[in-house]
């Protein structure tokens, strides 16, 4: 029997009233209430209750993959944080710690704002990402929190109210006026945050204005939501969940395909009878799920998880997508795994799959020139190399393209790298330098107050405590 459940949210300020936390000696308490402070920290009752195995806490890996952890900071960061919560500083100090460790952080990778956001006629179109040809990443401004965070986040800054690094759009009618004007777009895929916190009457006045402007190019509408993992109930439950399917299908009688990005990141999210039925229900609606994440340390570095994974997506009627790879962000010390592990586990857990999981690729980097995929490890003039090749760039010509990397058992990003044969530069280096300048220079042109960054409508995720519509 599903039943009807309603959303509550735990944050910062919550954690003492969360009974597994308030069983926690002082000290350990002291510090995720350190980390919490820094980090953003969000869960919800159902994370708590069905996804958590508590017997196995802190080595839970949805545990891990949801709750700051003190090795998350550099030992200094962490006494600076614990002292002053510990002697009761006023919340002003506090804070000012907090913003001067995630300022460290690099909370800014791959340069997203400054390179994605695109120009037009002067202006930034708001809440808008184009870095490669036939997808347009879209940000609604209600859609940039999530049922649950995950510690991981390469948006993390987002959700500790570094507001400059924000992308909102307060209207679809700047995107439709966008993809109207780019006929080279063939998707657009909403994205956050989560876009499924939004209520679905809020998701339609995004959507129905793309459906309404018949776009002869447009070919498929995506978003990319962790829902059927933090809040199956999103797809199940009450008349919101019965308008949303009715959207799904609404998008493909418009002639669209619809995709869910499922953020899927470890068996466990897929195996309650609540998230079977939210699949179930997606699919029946024709909305195709694939599932990406990241491959992150104590969370999911092992191949037979991700064999498993791909099994239970498979089973579920998804399809499996992409594995990236950990971003240079955040606490990515906590959680990095060095590409040559990474391509192991990758191949590893491919071997142990039918042909109906291998539609899978990786491990993936979504680094700044492109999607890099480390294909595998190879021979050359008798000392090891890997080989690489771009998913996705921001020069099409670059896709497909093979290249070699000296073989380092310690990088663990694609700027750790090194050209093989003794080579300056990779072959897409100048390029990129090249049109780093020429933004620049663009960037310089825009009216001042474009220029600046957004503040967000409404920010309920900077707010602890705050519930939030599902
Ligand atoms: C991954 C990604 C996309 C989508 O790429 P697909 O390979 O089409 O799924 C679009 N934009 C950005 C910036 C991305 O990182």
């Amino acid at each position: 029997m599903l039943q009807q459940s309603s959303y509550r949210a735990f944050t910062l300020r919550d954690l003492p009233a969360i009974p597994q936390i308030a069983a926690l000696p002082a000290d350990q308490r002291l510090q995720l209430q350190a980390v919490a402070n820094v980090l953003p920290f969000r869960v919800n009752r159902y994370v708590l209750d069905h996804l958590i195995d508590w017997s196995r806490v802190p080595d839970d890996p949805i545990y891990q993959l949801t709750f700051p952890q003190p090795e998350m900071l550099d030992a200094a960061d962490l006494s600076t944080m614990t002292d002053l919560l510990h002697r009761g500083a006023p919340a002003g100090e506090v804070e000012a710690a907090a913003r001067a460790i995630q300022h460290r952080l690099n909370p800014h990778p791959a340069g997203q704002v400054d390179l994605n956001v695109p120009f037009e006629g002067g202006r930034e179109v708001r809440g808008v990402q184009h870095k490669y040809h036939e997808t347009v990443l879209f940000f609604p401004a209600q859609g940039q929190t999530c049922h649950a965070y995950c510690t991981y986040c390469f948006r993390w800054a987002q959700f500790v109210g570094l507001e400059d690094l924000k992308f909102a759009a307060r209207e679809a009618d700047q995107l439709v006026a966008y993809l109207r004007n780019h006929p080279e777009v063939t998707s657009v895929l909403f994205t956050g945050g989560d876009p499924l916190v939004m209520r679905t009457a809020l998701l339609r006045r995004y959507i129905e204005p793309i459906l309404a402007a018949k776009l002869p190019q447009l070919a498929s509408i995506r978003i990319g939501t962790k829902a059927l993992a933090y809040w199956p109930q999103r797809f199940v439950d009450g008349p919101d969940a019965d308008d949303l399917m009715r959207l799904f299908e609404e998008v493909q009688a418009h002639g669209l395909h619809m995709a869910l990005m499922a953020h899927s990141s470890h068996p466990r999210e897929l195996q309650t009878e609540i998230a079977q039925a939210a699949f179930r229900r997606v699919r029946s609606t024709g909305t195709v799920i694939r599932c990406q994440a990241p491959l992150i340390r104590r969370v999911n570095d092992d191949s037979a998880i991700w064999a498993e994974l791909w099994r239970e997506q498979v089973r579920a009627g998804a399809v499996p997508y992409y594995m990236f790879v950990e971003r240079d962000t955040g606490p990515k010390e906590y959680f990095k795994v060095p590409l040559a592990r990474a391509h192991a586990i990758f191949r590893d857990a491919y071997r142990q799959v039918s042909g109906l999981g291998r539609s899978v690729r990786g491990p993936s980097m979504s680094a700044t020139p492109g999607k890099v995929v480390l294909d595998g490890v190879i021979d050359v003039g008798g000392r090891p190399h890997f080989v690489l090749k771009f998913l996705q760039a921001r020069n099409p010509e670059w896709v497909g393209r093979l290249f070699l990397a000296e073989y380092d058992d310690r990088a663990a990003w694609l700027d750790e790298l090194r050209p093989a044969g003794g080579a300056a530069q990779f072959f897409f280096e100048s390029e990129m330098d090249e049109f780093k300048r020429e933004r620049r220079r663009q960037r310089l042109t825009l009216t001042t107050a474009d220029a600046t960054p957004l503040r967000l409508i409404r920010d309920d995720a900077a707010r602890p405590g705050s519930e939030q519509p599902q």
